[in-house]
């Protein structure tokens, strides 16, 4: 523990965000460096407790070992703080920008005061790693002649060919995208993690490690399944969670309707290739995605990182409006007292897009407990608005969550484009029955937990299609897991790490 009374002396100061009014005038990353100074003050913090809850079930899915680098970095140790954090994180980059840090929900110091930044810490120990040229590409020494194929380039299948790259299996990861990275690349948008300067810069060291990449490799479509089984020793499907919750309700078929997924990845894609600079200098604003916002009056129709990540998109396109639904209650300002520390806070929280949009149109954009009941037509098959009723929500005497509307709440909003942001379903279906995978209730990739392997003799299944929709540090939990499971199936045994967390 580096300073005994940190935690009581000092207060905690997350990484802060450029202005909203001026990062709204670019799309690079809005994160703010701060002095070495900021970070060692932080990272005395730290209580170093005797049972570090970060650590644990409800704390970082993969391990990290947290106190420790808190400590390293309070001392000004920061190479070895980032030979720890290598030990359990592949990409602590991507994390400490985008994690939502189920790790600072658990953190002892949260029962009383605010919690330590654990995710600040954290990707400031890898972007000065990247700085100092301290990460450089670690192949392996000597390869097994064991080759694995891994379906999909997200962190999961990224994670999971790092790990099995490491012991000297030969990879290959099929993409069907143009990109690598899955929803690192198009998903997640450009302000929070940039594509070239932080999602290239790691495919670009795998690849230097001897990772092969193949783009515009649909695997089920232009890749023959049997083909593929026949030239691998074993494969990992790492495909996500890519099937959008729809809403049918009277007026879907309208023109103006869309996934959110349709306007992300367009727009990313739009913005990659024009290749804007990254640091949101001058001219970042005039890209036109195939779905624009500009001038439109924009509804996203729910909350969560993808309903977020539309409202800052869009707002950034110059939308004329931005309204955003939540069929749930608002939630509490604390913690409710059926959500106790350590788990993960269910409370209100104003994120990078809320912030972005109220200081655009001057209001948070979220209108909650609101049901949609149709999309109103315009007359010319476009969509003019949304008609909604209100809802009330109670529990029922089994204790479930119920609602029901509430009479004379009807009212129309008013919108030319609408985002369906409702969440995903599971993993697309074509490559499942090609191979003949057994799935699970939620129709993901059935796979025990901890064992990674399908009902498919070979065929290793991890990250958001075999748990469904989840977060990047569930991705590279899995990934790890994975990639320990496959490394013993072909050899007998592995001195890959399994995460600890591997139950669920
Ligand atoms: C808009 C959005 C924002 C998010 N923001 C955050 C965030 O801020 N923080 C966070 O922790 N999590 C966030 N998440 C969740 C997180 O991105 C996912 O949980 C994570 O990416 C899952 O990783 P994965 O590797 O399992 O799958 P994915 O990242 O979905 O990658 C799967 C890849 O497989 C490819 N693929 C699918 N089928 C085939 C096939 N047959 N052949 C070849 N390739 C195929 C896909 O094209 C895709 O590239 C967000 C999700 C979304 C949708
Ligand atoms: S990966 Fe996420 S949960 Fe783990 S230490 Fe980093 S921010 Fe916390």
């Amino acid at each position: 523990m580096g300073k005994d009374t940190g935690f009581k002396e000092y207060a905690r100061a997350a990484v802060p965000y450029q202005d909203p009014l001026i990062r709204l005038s670019h799309y690079g990353e809005f994160l703010q460096p701060v002095p070495e100074e900021h970070l060692a003050t932080q990272g005395a913090r730290c209580m170093d407790c005797g049972v570090p809850f970060c650590q644990s079930h409800d704390g970082c899915p993969i391990d990290n070992l947290i106190p420790e680098w808190n400590d390293l970095v309070y001392q000004g140790r920061w190479r070895e703080a980032l030979r720890r954090l290598e030990q359990t994180n592949n990409f602590p980059e991507f994390t400490g920008r985008v994690c939502p840090a189920p790790c600072e929900g658990a953190c002892v110091l949260g029962i009383t005061d605010p919690a330590v930044t654990i995710k600040n810490i954290e990707n400031a120990i890898v972007d000065r790693g990247f700085e100092e040229g301290w990460i450089v590409p670690r192949p392996p020494a000597k390869r097994t002649g064991r080759k694995v194929a891994v379906v999909g380039s997200g962190p999961a299948g990224l994670a999971a060919a790092a790990q099995l790259n490491s012991v000297g299996h030969s990879v290959t990861v099929f993409e069907r995208e143009d990109r690598i990275g899955g929803l690192l690349m198009y998903g997640i948008p450009n302000m929070k993690l940039d594509k070239r300067l932080v999602v290239d810069r790691r495919i670009d060291l795998m690849r230097a490690e001897g990772i092969e990449f193949v783009t515009g490799a649909h695997v089920g479509v232009n890749v023959d399944v049997g083909d593929l089984r026949r030239d691998h020793d074993a494969i990992l499907l790492a495909c996500g969670a890519t099937r959008p919750r729809d809403l049918p309700i009277p007026g879907r078929e309208l023109s103006g309707v869309h996934f959110a997924m349709d306007f992300l990845t367009e727009h990313t894609r739009a913005l990659l290739d024009a290749d804007l600079p990254s640091d949101g200098g001058e001219g970042a604003q005039p890209i036109v995605a195939p779905i624009h916002a500009e001038g439109r009056n924009v509804i996203v129709i729910g909350g969560g990182d993808t309903g977020a990540d539309c409202i800052a998109t869009a707002v950034r396109h110059g939308c004329a409006s931005l309204v955003n639904f939540e069929l749930l209650d608002r939630p509490p300002d604390d913690r409710a007292p059926d959500n106790p520390w350590p788990e993960w806070p269910r409370i209100f929280r104003v994120e990078y897009a809320h912030a972005e949009a109220a200081a655009r149109f001057g209001a948070d954009p979220r209108v909650f407990s609101v049901l949609s009941k149709r999309f109103v037509d315009d007359g010319a098959g476009g969509v003019a608005g949304i008609e909604t009723v209100r809802v009330a929500w109670q529990r029922d005497s089994a204790g479930r969550f119920t609602m029901e509307e509430v009479p004379g709440t009807e009212e129309i909003f008013e919108a030319d484009l609408v985002l369906l942001a409702m969440g995903f379903l599971g993993p697309e279906v074509t490559l499942g029955e090609q191979l003949g995978l057994a799935t699970d209730e939620r129709s993901n990739f059935a796979a025990d937990p901890g064992r990674y392997a399908t009902s498919v003799e070979g065929v290793f299944a991890a990250g958001d299609c075999r748990r469904g929709q989840s977060l990047i540090v569930w991705a590279i939990n899995e990934g790890r897991g994975a990639a320990a499971r496959i490394d013993e199936y072909l050899t007998g045994a592995t001195e890959l790490p399994l995460p600890s967390d591997s139950t669920s």
